[in-house]
């Protein structure tokens, strides 16, 4: 008899804790991954850096299990086809898992806890990726919060009662002992390395220590590129709180929004392609492909807009204060609907987490929680003159900005603001 770990968004042996708790109850214990194809195939890029990434972890994870005789068994398909399979090739008496909350990966666990249910098979899932995981932060009456302030505040408190003390010492011996299993390539994946490179997964201490001070200048390395990591896993999100909460409260915040965004999207499911706000889907949207062309490219001729939108197609990545540069621009003064581009984000973010992201956008458009006032937009040159102001960043990615060459603003600024001012407010009152 076995009992499987199964991977998912948790790619790391250290501090992992449903690894833990499977190694410490359970004798045979073989790790499991499976590159899931209802994700992988609404991917439009076979670059995609993420799949590479994900595939050398998996290659890592399986040579550290190598060397203690066991393997990592990696498999290729719909995650219930796959168990089904799965059971018919071993005797399976428990399958141990850490939870996630992401519409699709509820669906998907309750599938497979049901397949499992009918074969009279275990299932025993772990909070990992979150520190306080929906519905441990609640209001008064037993509420998820609605806006940040007040469970940032709830949430720091229950955090300072905690002592987080990292899992070490794990029951290696309890691995189930075989001989390699084979891994499929990328190729055999579907998807072809990129050229991206993946920020590394330690961060300079100094970074989180300046953090507060450091953190709005996009020219400046003062943010820990630390997204991707926590996306998957690589990282323990206790310990880097734990760090956080010894160097910098602002960094800590941060971690905070990241839970905040995935409680609010656990709770509200519908935000996933409507506005937080209701009233909010009212909004006549232009929708001007040309003009989101010219968006995704980064040509619309405002320097901060363009050089963020370079940053993200060269890099994977964008600096915060530019992502709700260019999040502002969008959705206001060319009034394009906030899922365009949040799906241009999710498609070209290595460290794209739907929760986040969506509520960034939805925060930007000013349709979510906590949002930007609609009557608020963003001016790119006052932006540029607090954040970039001797054009250090927008100089690196526009070396033309001098030239010729350099397109013309799309719209005029006082325009665009007064349209979106009177579209918005038209809507929200009819
Ligand atoms: P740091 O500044 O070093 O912060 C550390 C970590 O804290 C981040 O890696 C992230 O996990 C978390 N964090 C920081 N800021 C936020 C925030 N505002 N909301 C939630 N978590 C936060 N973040 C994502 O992780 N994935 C996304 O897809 C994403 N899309 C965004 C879209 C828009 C329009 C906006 C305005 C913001 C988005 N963010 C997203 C939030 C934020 O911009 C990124 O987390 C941050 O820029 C990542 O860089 P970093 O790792 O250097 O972060």
């Amino acid at each position: 008899k076995i009992t499987l770990f199964w991977f998912r968004r948790d790619l790391r042996l250290d501090d992992n804790t449903g690894l833990y708790y499977a190694l410490s109850q359970e004798e045979n214990v073989l790790p499991l991954f499976i590159f899931d194809q209802n994700i992988l195939e609404k991917l439009e890029d076979k670059d995609d850096a993420r799949v590479g990434f994900i595939h050398d972890q998996i290659t890592d994870l399986k040579s550290q299990f190598e060397e203690k005789d066991s393997s990592l068994l990696v498999k290729i398909g719909r995650p219930v086809e796959v168990f089904k399979s799965l059971l018919e090739d071993y005797d399976v008496q428990a399958v141990y898992t850490n939870r996630d909350y992401e519409p699709y990966a509820k669906e998907r666990d309750k599938e497979v806890a049901k397949l499992l249910k009918e074969k009279d098979i275990e299932l025993f899932t772990f909070k990992d990726q979150m520190i306080f995981e929906p519905g441990e932060v609640l209001n008064g009456s037993g509420e998820f919060y609605k806006v940040f302030t007040p469970y940032s505040r709830v949430w720091l408190e229950e955090f300072k009662k905690q002592t987080i003390e990292p899992l070490n010492y794990f029951h290696w011996k309890n691995l189930l002992e075989c001989k390699a299993f084979d891994l499929p390539s990328l190729k055999e994946v579907g998807f072809e390395k990129s050229s991206i490179e993946i920020p590394p997964k330690m961060t300079d201490e100094d970074i989180i220590r300046h953090y507060d001070k450091n953190r709005n200048f996009p020219a400046k390395e003062g943010t820990s590129r630390l997204g991707i990591h926590l996306r998957f896993g690589t990282i323990s999100i206790r310990k880097l709180a734990l760090t956080a909460s010894k160097l910098n409260d602002t960094y800590l915040n941060e971690l905070i929004w990241r839970e905040f965004y995935m409680t609010i999207l656990a709770y509200n499911p519908q935000v996933v392609d409507k506005a937080f706000k209701p009233a909010y889907d009212q909004i006549p949207w232009r929708n001007n492909e040309e003009e989101f062309k010219a968006w995704c490219e980064g040509k619309t001729g405002y320097p901060i807009v363009d050089a963020g939108m370079r940053e993200l197609n060269t890099t994977g990545y964008m600096h915060n204060r530019v992502r709700m540069i260019v999040a502002s621009f969008l959705t206001k003064h060319l009034l394009i609907d906030w899922r365009w581009g949040e799906a241009y984000f999710a498609r070209k973010l290595l460290d794209f987490e739907l929760a986040s992201n969506n509520g960034g956008w939805q925060w930007a458009a000013g349709t979510g929680t906590d949002a930007q006032p609609y009557f608020r937009v963003f001016n790119p040159e006052s932006q540029t003159d607090k954040f970039d102001k001797d054009l250090r960043y927008i100089k690196k990615w526009i070396p033309e900005l001098d030239s010729n060459d350099y397109p013309k603003p799309i719209v005029d600024h006082k325009f665009a603001r007064q349209r979106a001012i009177d579209t918005y407010k038209e809507a929200l009152n009819s």
